[in-house]
């Protein structure tokens, strides 16, 4: 682990742990209504694939409660169900056989209801999130703290605690969830500095992408970066799918979790670039994701800088003179023509998929690297080594303020 995280106590939702140390799970949020359960379970499998590892879904109404009824059974994943207003929904859910409850305390404020809820999720043995949004908190604490302020969704989190420590029941996990990223990181840590239950980390209504993604990563990367987060969710107005994705993603950058798919890494191109670097990293992020293999693949624009820079990428590719370069960690293996570089890429990728990176190294082209070498000094006479550019500018610097013989 790259940081330190918060210790917090441990949950289950269904097969998948929550909090004390446990691997930090993804989780997405169903579209369709709930009583269609083929939609449902098809948007649920999708999300499975995409890398989620916990669904929430609707319970709005008594369809959708007989709905999860009958999905549970078939679903991939653990199913929670989200539920606002009415209480009787989540004791419908409980009885429905889900996996775990979302109860958002601005719109259920009845004590004696909240805790029939906490104590019948206790006898089904599953957790509960309290799920505060800023967007729909109770009055009485906006008109006690002036507005939506961290100290505000803490304290409607807490209250909801202090109801469910009244029938013994702890198995909780906490969201403060705020459209705003520097309120929402803000209530996070106080929240964190308040309770050692899990939190799920998430920024509410984020929008569309690219914004969307932009402010639910400054917001969870921030609070990751602390140690503190223990599962979250992308709240984007996106095929659900691209929750999942990104939020897997997320934490496979961070080192949170182990890759499971292609890292593409591509220079930004520049002047010296001997391709179109963007046309060529996205056929070649097209073809490379097709393969599903977790590896790391490099597209550098030229052979002067690429090797080196990405040499810590399992594969890479530069390009050069018409040719383009295959490098394993940084050493050239094979030289191949500009228009077959693509293909020599996805066929290296497999191969070393198959025979792992010393087989692929002791299988390289032995004239390769000469020809990488060659094709690179030849570019550096053409346009200078960008490398020593710091050696010219002291070599100007001392022409300029060399002393006058005389
Ligand atoms: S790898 Fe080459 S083309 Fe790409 S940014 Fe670096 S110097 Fe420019």
């Amino acid at each position: 682990m790259p940081f330190e995280r918060r210790v917090t106590r441990k949950l289950r939702v269904g097969g998948v742990e929550v909090g004390g140390g446990s691997q930090i799970s993804v989780q997405s949020m169903t579209t369709t209504k709930t009583a269609d359960v083929e939609a449902t379970l098809a948007q649920i499998y999708g999300l499975a694939g995409a890398g989620a590892d916990i669904v929430r879904v609707t319970c709005n109404n008594v369809e959708a409660a007989e709905g999860i009824a009958e999905m549970m059974p078939r679903a991939p994943i653990p199913i929670i169900a989200d539920i606002h207003f009415q209480h009787r929904l989540a004791l419908a859910a409980i009885e429905a056989g889900v996996s775990g409850l979302r109860l958002n305390p601005g719109n259920i404020r009845n004590e004696q209801h909240i805790k029939d809820v906490a104590t019948a999720a206790g006898d089904a043995g599953i957790p509960i999130r309290i799920g505060v949004n800023a967007g729909s908190l109770d009055k009485d604490l906006l008109d006690a703290h002036g507005g939506p302020v961290p100290e505000a969704l803490v304290a409607s989190a807490m209250q909801e605690v202090r109801y469910f420590d009244d029938v013994g029941f702890h198995d909780v996990k906490i969201s403060v969830k705020h459209s705003n990223v520097r309120s929402m990181v803000e209530s996070y840590r106080l929240l964190a500095d308040t309770t050692d239950y899990p939190l799920h980390l998430g920024v509410t209504e984020a929008g569309p992408p690219p914004g969307g993604l932009i402010k639910s990563v400054a917001g969870i990367a921030t609070l990751l970066n602390e140690g503190i987060g223990d599962t979250i969710r992308f709240s984007l107005t996106a095929d659900p799918v691209e929750e999942a994705t990104a939020g897997r993603s997320l934490l496979e950058y961070l080192g949170l979790r182990e890759r499971s798919s292609l890292d593409l890494i591509a220079c930004p191109s520049c002047g010296r670039a001997e391709v179109d670097v963007i046309a060529v990293a996205s056929e070649a992020n097209e073809r490379l994701s097709a393969l599903e293999l977790p590896i790391q693949v490099a597209v550098m624009g030229c052979v002067v800088n690429g090797p080196g820079e990405a040499r810590e990428a399992d594969l890479g590719l530069a390009a050069g003179r018409g040719r383009g370069h295959l490098f394993i960690k940084g050493e050239v293996v094979r030289v191949v023509p500009e228009a077959e570089m693509v293909d020599a890429l996805v066929l290296e990728a497999r191969l070393l998929d198959e025979q792992g990176a010393e087989a692929r190294l002791a299988a390289a082209d032995v004239t390769a690297a000469d020809i990488a070498e060659e094709t690179r000094l030849e570019l550096i006479s053409l346009q200078g080594d960008a490398n020593r550019s710091e050696e010219k500018k002291k070599a100007v610097k001392d022409v300029a303020t060399r002393p006058d013989s005389d």
